[in-house]
Parts: C-alpha cells; sequence; structure tokens
C-alpha cells in the first residue's frame, strides 16, 4: 500500500468530491426546523451531554441566502444541501418528502445529506431515502459517538449499540452511503477506546467518517464535567491522536472531518477548538514527519 491520495495524506471528502463532480462542491448547513427525540420526551428530554440547544446546528440558515454568499467566493461551486440541525429524519414522511426535494430543487444542489439518528429510520423513512438514493447523490450521516455503552449512558445518547448496527445493515442493503460521527476526548474514555470505536465503524460498510474534537459548550450538561472530570487535550496532543486514528482507517473510506465547528460565543474548552486550520496543518505536518498517510497501519 502507498499514499494513493493526490496533495493530502488522507481520503478528503473535499478532494472526492471534486473529483467526483468536477468542480468545488460546498456544504449548505440547513435547519429543516426538526426537533429531536432526545429532546422532546421520546427518548429523552435533556439531549445528549454535549449537545447545546441549538442541536448541533448552530451555522444552520436557509439555501438562497448561502447560495449567494459562497458564490462570489466560488462562482464556479456546486452544493450538497446539509440537514444538519437536530435529527432530520425525525418528522412525518410528507413533510420529510416535502423538504428533501425542495432542498433538491435549487439550481446547482448536487445532492443531499441528512444527519440523524439510527433510531429514527423507520421503514417508511428507508423507503423515501432509497427512492431519493436512486436518483440523486446522497449520504445519510449517524451520530454514534462512540461504541461503549457505558460512555453512551454517560452522554445520554439513548439508543444501544445494536440499533446502530441494524441501521448500518439496513442503509447498507440499500445502497445508501453513511457517514458515522465519532467523537475523541468523551468523559472517562481513553485513547484505546476512542480507537476501539474508530475500528468497529471501519469494519463496517460505510462512506465516510467525521471525528469531532469534544469542545465543552456552555448551556450543556457536559459543563459539570469540566474541568476535573474531563481531559482536555493539548493541540499537539489531539493532532496525534487524529494522525493514529487515521493511519488505522481504511483508503477507501472519505474522512468528513477531523475536528468540530464550536461557535465562539459557546465555547468554553479547549480554547484552540476553533482554530481549524492550524489543526488540519499541524495533522499533515505529522503525516509527513511519520512518512505516514491514511491505512498506513494496515499494511501487511
Ligand atoms: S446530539 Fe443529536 S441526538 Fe443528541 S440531543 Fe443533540 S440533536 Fe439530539
Amino acid at each position: 500500500m502507498s499514499n494513493i491520495f493526490v496533495n493530502s495524506y488522507f481520503n478528503s471528502i473535499g478532494n472526492y468530491l471534486k473529483e467526483k463532480f468536477g468542480c468545488k462542491i460546498i456544504k449548505l448547513s440547513l435547519d429543516g426546523g426538526f426537533t429531536c427525540p432526545n429532546r422532546d420526551g421520546t427518548k429523552g428530554i435533556d439531549g445528549c451531554i454535549f449537545c447545546s440547544s441549538e442541536g448541533s446546528g448552530d451555522f444552520a440558515s436557509n439555501i438562497p441566502d448561502q447560495i449567494k454568499l459562497l458564490s462570489k467566493k466560488w462562482p464556479s461551486g456546486k452544493y450538497i444541501a446539509y440537514f444538519q440541525s437536530h435529527t432530520n429524519t425525525y418528522a412525518p414522511i410528507e413533510i420529510l418528502r416535502e423538504k428533501y426535494y425542495e432542498a433538491l430543487s435549487y439550481p446547482n444542489v448536487i445532492g443531499i445529506a441528512i444527519a440523524t439518528r439510527p433510531d429514527c429510520l423507520s421503514d417508511e423513512v428507508l423507503c423515501l431515502l432509497d427512492e431519493i438514493n436512486k436518483k440523486n447523490f446522497l449520504w445519510v450521516e449517524l451520530g454514534l459517538q462512540t461504541m461503549h455503552e457505558e460512555t453512551a449512558n454517560l452522554i445520554n445518547r439513548c439508543y444501544p449499540l445494536s440499533t446502530f448496527d441494524k441501521a448500518i445493515e439496513n442503509l447498507s442493503r440499500l445502497n445508501i452511503k453513511t457517514v458515522v460521527h465519532l467523537i475523541f476526548g468523551l468523559p472517562g474514555e481513553d485513547k484505546k477506546q476512542m480507537l476501539e470505536s474508530l475500528k468497529y465503524v471501519c469494519d463496517k460498510n460505510i462512506f465516510g467518517i467525521k471525528i469531532h474534537l469534544m469542545n465543552v459548550l456552555k448551556n450543556t450538561k457536559l459543563v459539570e464535567f469540566y474541568p476535573d472530570k474531563i481531559h482536555i487535550p493539548t493541540k499537539k496532543e489531539y493532532i496525534n491522536l487524529v494522525v493514529d486514528a487515521l493511519e488505522i482507517v481504511p483508503q477507501n473510506i472519505t474522512i468528513h472531518r477531523i475536528t468540530a465547528d464550536a461557535p465562539r460565543h459557546l465555547l468554553i474548552a479547549p480554547e484552540w477548538s476553533y482554530e481549524k486550520r492550524t489543526i488540519l496543518n499541524g495533522v499533515n505536518k505529522e503525516f509527513k514527519e511519520r512518512q505516514s498517510y491514511q491505512g498506513k497501519r494496515l499494511e501487511k
């Protein structure tokens, strides 16, 4: 095995999309007005302990406004409408249908990405996703965060690992691309556990991975763990962890994120979290120094 990536050390989704569609593809962050079963009382009321009340979509706004703004910077760019806020398959099916197809109707929107929970993929939702997937570019994102049940309970995820397994199985059967979210640095987890979660999802039929840095945000339950019951890594420590992680990810899996977006007004720690460019540069430098790349440690 060697480094097969052009001008990169890993299989970034940006490069993947550019190669597939022949131009810059930009994600539009959308709030479809959905709620979350982990907040409305169906599964829980407090939500996951790291989630701000906006539901992991603090940057979302509407499609035409975003296209207007982004097209100034990338005049020939195209877009993926990303349903980001809360649980984007959690609504009556006709509402889901209307919102997804509306997003796809805008000029230069070449596909959609839908973030959801594995316990919100009913048969009728799967059927709709299957219909869309057959005619459009689509991926579905599942927030697993960890494979470890003890941590899942601690973070109040409110579904077991078996639900995730079933969702992956169903999406795979329909050839729907799946992107899995993991969080590095959850309370009580060490590096070994984080990499176990990563290996677990890499052994599934997945399209991509999002690695989130654990951010402590204001107005979340996680604040109660800070600073004594949660380890906040240094930037260098985190960069090393990301490189260690990507070295065991198969090269066909796309990498959608290696840190997390944190609204500055809500961020408590780590204070370097919003330095996305510095983190990416640090990861590239570390790969270069190690003469390494995604999947290197899977070589026989
Ligand atoms: S992280 Fe997702 S599943 Fe958890 S409370 Fe927030 S929106 Fe709901």
